[in-house]
């Protein structure tokens, strides 16, 4: 049989690499590691691999569709692809007035039109394989249909569609908006609404599709601001605290299994009550 993957995006570092770490542990996952960065991927697949699963590394800019089908190919020839969280994002802050239109787009295509690009090639693969299984079973009638007529369809057979699920990463600032960031939050409000469509397109194939709005985590991208920033942050956490890696990995790890089966089109808070 297949091994088992999830494909998690700018899972090199941050909040993807604590992902890819906690799903390949709990959940018996192999990981595709899809990144930017040659020095960061190698360092994730060292790290999964020494869990004792199997991981590949594959550079891919999300946001280019022939890099996405590219990477989507060779995660479908590593195995049997179960979950794809898409993870990788970017900020490019400036107050509206200031902001230039490339970093409108840039935002946009990384962190939006990247997940639709990665969602309909995974997708796509997911129906037509649920479709040819389907129609190999499909009951044979003993003379051939009359001409015009339809061809009788294969009855659901769970065995046909394997629960198969995909996890998107938001922003809490979705729900708020953010000072500097029109951008980003319109890229991450999109993310929930595109997450909506694809749960429901993609429910007839049992296709899961959910996000996660994580708060204010410790990772790279937050560390890089400036202290007192940080510390006017905290003081608005009811959990007084900033959120690790760890609490997003334990949020995906819960809808990357089979404890959120008829969980599907939703969004969860993980913000330690930020802006609840
Ligand atoms: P991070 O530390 O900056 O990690 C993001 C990863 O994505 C990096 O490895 C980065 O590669 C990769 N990446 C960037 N552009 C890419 C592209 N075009 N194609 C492929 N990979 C790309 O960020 P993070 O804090 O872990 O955030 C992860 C996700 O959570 C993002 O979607 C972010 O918006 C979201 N989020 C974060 C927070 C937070 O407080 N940290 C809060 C809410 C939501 P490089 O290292 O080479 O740039």
């Amino acid at each position: 049989m297949a091994k088992k993957v999830a494909i998690v995006t700018g899972s090199g570092r941050g909040i993807g690499l604590g992902i890819a770490l906690k799903i390949a542990k709990d959940l018996d996952l192999n990981i595709v590691v899809v990144d930017i960065d040659d020095a960061t991927m190698a360092d994730a697949v060292k790290q999964i691999k020494a869990l004792g699963k199997d991981a590949i590394a594959v550079k891919c800019d999300v946001s280019n569709g022939t890099d996405v089908e590219n990477m989507v190919k060779k995660a479908f020839e590593f195995g049997d692809v179960d979950v794809v969280v898409n993870n990788a994002g970017i900020t490019r802050d400036a107050m509206m007035l200031k902001m230039e239109e490339k970093d409108f787009d840039l935002v946009i295509n990384i962190n939006l039109k990247a997940i639709w690009f990665i969602c309909k090639a995974v997708c796509a693969r997911w129906v037509a394989t649920a479709k040819a299984k389907a129609e190999a079973a499909a009951p044979k009638p003993a003379t051939p249909p009359a001409p015009g007529a339809k061809p009788e369809e294969a009855k659901f057979e769970p065995s046909f569609y394997p629960k198969k699920r995909i996890i998107n990463i938001s922003s809490i600032v979705a729900k708020v908006g953010n000072v500097g960031q029109t951008n980003y939050t319109a890229s991450k409000a999109g993310v929930i609404a595109m997450t909506k469509s694809i749960a429901k397109e993609m429910s007839r194939y049992n296709i899961n599709a959910n996000c996660i709005q994580p708060g204010f985590i410790k990772t790279p991208m937050t560390d890089k601001m400036p202290e007192k920033q940080i510390q006017r942050f905290i003081a608005e956490i009811p959990l007084a605290r900033m959120g690790l890696p760890e609490d997003i990995a334990r949020a995906v790890k819960f809808l990357a299994s089979e404890d959120s089966d008829y969980i599907t089109g939703i969004s969860l808070e993980v913000a330690g009550g930020l802006n609840m």
